[in-house]
C-alpha cells in the first residue's frame, strides 16, 4: 500500500499551465500576477489592503516595522507555535513574552494575558493553532483596553471564521502563510492584511529596499527596506490555489469529521476541539504517554512502518537550545510543555479519501493497543 504522508499540496493542471505561461511571458518576477493575487486576496479578506511577500515570516517581520516595534518592546505570544512567531520578535530587537496555552484549545490562554502586560508591552501575537481561531472578541477587548496592537499569526487559519466572519476580514494586522503545508500555497509565500492604504504603502517600502518611485522616472529611499517580493511564478500558483481554498477547507472538514467518527475512543487519545469555525489545517491528537510502554519517537516509527506519516507540531519552543539560553526552562508553561511532548499531527489534506482516514485509524489502534498499560 502506498505511503500516506501527513500532508501534500493539490496543484491542478490549469495552475501548472498558468505557471508555464508566466515562464514564457518574458516577465517572471513581481508583476501583473502578483498584483492580481493581491487584488484577489483583498477581495477574499473583505476589501482590506493585502500585500504578498516570500513568506509569512517576512510578512510578520514587516508587520513589526509597521507597528514601530522598538528595541526592548515586549510582544505577548504563545510557545506552542512554529518558532518563526517568536524568532521575528527577537530579530526585531523585541522580547517575546510567553503565556501558557489553554489545554482545551491549545491556543494562547486569554485569561493569562493581562497579568503579562507591562509598560513595555506593545503588541499581542496570537496563533490559531491547527486552524482553530483564538477568541477574537476577547482578544480585541484586551488589546483595546490596554492600547495594544495585534498581529494575528493566521499562518494556519486561512479561511477559518470567528462568529461566521472570515479571519483576516476584520481586526488589526493579520498574517497568512502560503508554505506548501498550509491550506493554500505559492510554494513559499505569505501575505499581510492591513488597515489602511498608508500602511500598505509603507509595507511596500519595507518589502523592497525602501524604494519609492518618483514621477520623473527616478526614485528615493527613505528607510532601509529588505528584499521580500513574491515572483509572478509563485503568484500564479497562488491564484490557482485561492480559487479552490473554500473547496479544500470543506474537504478538510469532512475528513476531520471522519476522524472524529472513526478514532477508537478507548485508546485514551486527547482529540482536538470539534469546531465548525476551524479550517482544519491539522488534526492533532495527544498521545497518552503516561499509559504507553513506548516513546513518541517509537510510536512515530511504528506508524511509518504501517504506512502512515505523522508530524510533530510543535515541540514547546521555549525549550529549544537558543531559548533555554535566554533563561527559559522546564516547568514554566506546563500545558504548552504537555502538548509539546505528546502532540501528533495525523494525515489531513484535501486529496485524501475516506479510506485513507480509516487506514490511519486502524494503524493507530494496531500500534497503540499492544503498548497501552491499564
Ligand atoms: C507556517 C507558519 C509560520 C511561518 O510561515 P512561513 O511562510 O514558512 O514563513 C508562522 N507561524 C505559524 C503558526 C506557522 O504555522
Amino acid at each position: 500500500m502506498e505511503f500516506l504522508p501527513f500532508t501534500r499540496p493539490s496543484i491542478d493542471e490549469e495552475t501548472i499551465a498558468d505557471v508555464a505561461s508566466v515562464l514564457r511571458s518574458g516577465w517572471i518576477t513581481s508583476g501583473p500576477k502578483m498584483a492580481a493575487l493581491e487584488a484577489a486576496l483583498s477581495e477574499h479578506f473583505g476589501g482590506r489592503p493585502v500585500r504578498v511577500v516570500t513568506s509569512a515570516t517576512g510578512a510578520m517581520e514587516i508587520a513589526l516595522r509597521l507597528i514601530g516595534l522598538q528595541p526592548g518592546d515586549e510582544v505577548i505570544t504563545t510557545a506552542m507555535t512554529w518558532v518563526a512567531t517568536s524568532n521575528i520578535v527577537i530579530n526585531a530587537g523585541g522580547k517575546p513574552v510567553f503565556v501558557d496555552i489553554d489545554p482545551a484549545t491549545r491556543n494562547i490562554d486569554l485569561d493569562l494575558i493581562e497579568a503579562a502586560i507591562t509598560p513595555h508591552t506593545r503588541a499581542i501575537l496570537p496563533v490559531d493553532l491547527a486552524g482553530l481561531p483564538v477568541d477574537r472578541d476577547r482578544l480585541y477587548a484586551i488589546a483595546d483596553k490596554h492600547g495594544l496592537r495585534v498581529i494575528e499569526d493566521a499562518a494556519q487559519s486561512q479561511g477559518a471564521t470567528w462568529n461566521g466572519r472570515r479571519i483576516g476580514s476584520f481586526g488589526d494586522l493579520c498574517s497568512v502563510s502560503f508554505h506548501p503545508n498550509k491550506n493554500m500555497t505559492t510554494i513559499e509565500g505569505g501575505a499581510l492584511v492591513m488597515n489602511t492604504p498608508e500602511e500598505a504603502r509603507l509595507f511596500e517600502k519595507w518589502r523592497l529596499q525602501g524604494v519609492t518611485r518618483l514621477p520623473d522616472g527616478t526614485m528615493d529611499v527613505d528607510l532601509p527596506g529588505g528584499k521580500y517580493n513574491l515572483t509572478d511564478v509563485a503568484a500564479a500558483v497562488g491564484l490557482g490555489q485561492l480559487k479552490r481554498l473554500d473547496t479544500f477547507n470543506k474537504r478538510r472538514r469532512e475528513l476531520a469529521d471522519r476522524y472524529f467518527a472513526k478514532i477508537d475512543r478507548t485508546l485514551g487519545l486527547a482529540l482536538p476541539v470539534e469546531s465548525d469555525e476551524s479550517n482544519w489545517h491539522m488534526f492533532q491528537i495527544l498521545l497518552p504517554l503516561d499509559r504507553m510502554t513506548i516513546s513518541r519517537g517509537e510510536f512515530i516509527a511504528r506508524m511509518k512502518e504501517a504506512g502512515v506519516g505523522v508530524g510533530v507540531h510543535y515541540p514547546a519552543l521555549h525549550l529549544f537550545t537558543y531559548y533555554r539560553g535566554l533563561g527559559y526552562t522546564d516547568g514554566m508553561y506546563p500545558h504548552t510543555e504537555h502538548v509539546g511532548a505528546s502532540t501528533i499531527s495525523l494525515p489531513l489534506f484535501p486529496a485524501m479519501i475516506e479510506s485513507d482516514v480509516d487506514r490511519v485509524c486502524d494503524a493507530l489502534s494496531a500500534v497503540l493497543t499492544p503498548v497501552l498499560r491499564d
